[in-house]
Formats: structure tokens, sequence, C-alpha cells
């Protein structure tokens, strides 16, 4: 069923989702709400942007009281085709504060994707134990001005190198990049918390700096057969990207605006990306950014993509909310 819902739809979707207002929007106009929904249709939203309003349609649309237990509803079937050897890539894309980490991380009450998809790996590998052997693994990884760290890594690591695989397959790997064999949800609450110290020592904002690095949380799955001997690898890449915020706009200097040329150059090559798979374009232009190199196999052939595109419901932000929801428009328009 979900296969046949791709090959009707293709295998790249983009889904939005508009965060509730928050106390941090200030108040009066500042906090209004510039953002309304189509009673008849789940995939269409409207921003009132300098007096006029603009509608967008995308894949589906969550509205601020949609639940994470809703979002991942609409996941999971993506989340649980990695079982069966596909490559997947689930991305929270928009600016900082849009609701991004909550998508993706969530809170310990309200767990997000990340979480929530790991939790059903197991229990759908478990129901498949009488036939097949499974192995589940993560890594997690950050790209900050377009160099790749490893989060998980004993020691701060240095820059680290995508290559080819030399056995001719095509496929891409990240020597020395950690992976941990997990077998419950204890065991990855200890590699997340692990995660979070090695990334929190080494920086002294971490929250302006997570909003300024995508970080990666890479599932592998490997499968056995023990009958036939069969194996498959599906691969499910978590991906919360950097904000989106047109920083060199405003007048950046240094390395805020290096940082921000990085983002910027990142993020519409991931544009880029899409839209040349989704137009079916002969050229994808992958090399063009580290994110987008390391995520070569998880994109292409029939591997299925994910695009959340996160954005706030305040008045203040509608600029930024235009131009996320441009990008989505775009990688979705063909
Ligand atoms: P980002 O990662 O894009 O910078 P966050 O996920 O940190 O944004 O969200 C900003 C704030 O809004 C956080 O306090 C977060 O908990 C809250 N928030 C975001 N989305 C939701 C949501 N759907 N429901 C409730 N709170 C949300
Ligand atoms: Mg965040």
């Amino acid at each position: 069923c979900h296969n046949e819902l791709v090959r009707l739809k293709g295998n790249i979707r983009v889904f939005g989702r508009v965060r509730p207002i928050t106390k941090e929007d200030g108040e009066g106009a500042e906090a209004a709400n510039a953002v309304t929904f189509d009673a008849n249709d789940d995939g269409v939203l409207h921003l009132l942007h300098k007096g006029k309003l603009v509608s967008f349609e995308l894949d589906k649309v969550f509205p601020p009281q949609a639940s994470q237990e809703e979002v991942f509803q609409e996941v999971q079937a993506l989340v649980t085709s990695c079982i069966d050897g596909y490559n997947v890539c689930i991305f929270a894309y928009g600016q900082t504060g849009a609701g991004k980490t909550y998508t993706m991380e969530g809170t310990a009450a309200n767990p997000g994707i990340n979480q929530r998809a790991l939790q059903l790996l197991f229990s759908e590998v478990r129901g498949k134990a009488a036939d097949w052997d499974y192995a589940i693994s993560v890594s997690a990884a950050e790209i900050y001005n377009e160099s790749l760290r490893d989060l998980l890594g004993k020691e701060p690591q240095e820059k680290l190198e995508i290559k080819l695989c030399p056995d001719g397959s095509g496929q891409l790997y990240v020597p020395g990049l950690t992976e941990f064999r997990v077998q419950s949800v204890e065991d990855i609450n200890k590699v997340f918390e692990f995660g979070h110290v090695n990334r929190a020592t080494e920086c002294t904002n971490l929250n302006e700096h997570s909003s300024r690095s995508h970080a990666l949380l890479i599932v592998t799955v490997r499968g056995l057969d023990r009958s036939t001997g069969l194996r498959t690898t599906g691969k499910l890449n978590l991906v919360d990207l950097a904000g989106s915020e047109r920083v060199g706009r405003s007048g950046a200097e240094g390395s805020r605006l290096r940082e921000a040329q990085h983002i910027n150059k990142s993020l519409s090559a991931l544009g880029d990306v899409i839209y040349a798979l989704r137009s079916r374009q002969g050229h994808v232009p992958f090399r063009n950014s580290k994110l987008t190199y390391l995520l070569q196999d998880s994109l292409s052939g029939d591997s299925k993509t994910l695009m959340m595109v996160q954005v706030s419901p305040a008045e203040k932000n509608t600029s930024e909310t235009l131009c996320s929801l441009k990008f989505a428009e775009r990688v979705r328009s063909v």
C-alpha cells in the first residue's frame, strides 16, 4: 500500500508545520497570527503578508494544534520502509524558532520524530524476529561551516571526510564516524545524552550553535533473512537543518557572515538537489554541499524524502515565513 502511494505521488513529500504562538512572539500586533488554514484542503495554508493573502499548496499542512503523534502518523510508513532496505531522509527546514527541533527531538513529555522512529523500528524488527535477524545502529554528526563532525566520538573529532566505497558500488561512507549498535530505548537515551554532552562542552552557546549547524541522526537497519540468506540495508537520516533566516542581509560581519554564507549555500544546494530529483533531471548537483554529498545515497534512486517546512504563525515573522514557504513551493513545483 505504501509503495502504491509512492508510485502515484513520487517519492519526495513536502509537508508544512505551523508552531503555536508563544510568549517569545511578544505582545499585540507582533504576536498577531498571520497564518490561516483551509477548511476543505489539509494541504493548503494562507499567509497574510503586507496586507495580501498569499496561498501555498503543500502535500500536507499541520496546524499549531497538531500533536507529535499526529505528525508521526504521517511519517511512520516512511520510517518503517527502511526495514525493507529503503533509504529515507526526513528534513526539518525553517527559520530559527520555527519548531525544527521540536518536530525532530521534541521534549521529554512530547518526544518528536527521532525517538518515535527508533521506538517503532525496535518494535517492528521484534515482530519479524521469527524469520529475520536485524541490527539497528545509530550515528550522529553535525555539519558546521561545511565541515563534518562526529557527535558520538570519544575525542572531539577533527573534520571527517566523505569517501567513495572502494568496492565500486558507488556508495559513500565516512571513515571514522562512530556507530553504536542499539537495541532499546534505554540504549538510545544513553547515546543521545552522550551526544549532547559532546556538543555542549565545546561551545559556549549551544542554542546559537545548533541554529547554525545541521544536526544529523543516522539510523542504519541491517537485516538478514535466515532462511534465504537475503541481506538488506536501509538508512534513515533524520536532519535538523540550520536556521534558514537570511542573516547576510542584516549587515553581519566576520565569522557570523561566514556561517551565514555556508548555511545559505548548503540550504540552496539541498533545494536544488530535491528540485532536480523531483523534476527527474539527468544531472543532480549532489557535490555542491557537504550535506547533499553525504546524503547522496539516501536521496537518489528509490530513496524517499520528506521535507518538513516549519513556520512561525507570528506577524513579525511573515517575511521569513514567506521565504520558507517559497522554498517549499519551489521543491514541490514539479
Ligand atoms: P527551532 O529548532 O526551529 O529553532 P524550536 O523547535 O526550538 O525551533 O522551537 C522554538 C520554541 O517553540 C520552543 O520553545 C519549542 O518548544 C516551541 N514549539 C515549537 N513547535 C511547537 C509545537 N508544535 N507545539 C508546542 N511548542 C512548540
Ligand atoms: Mg533548533
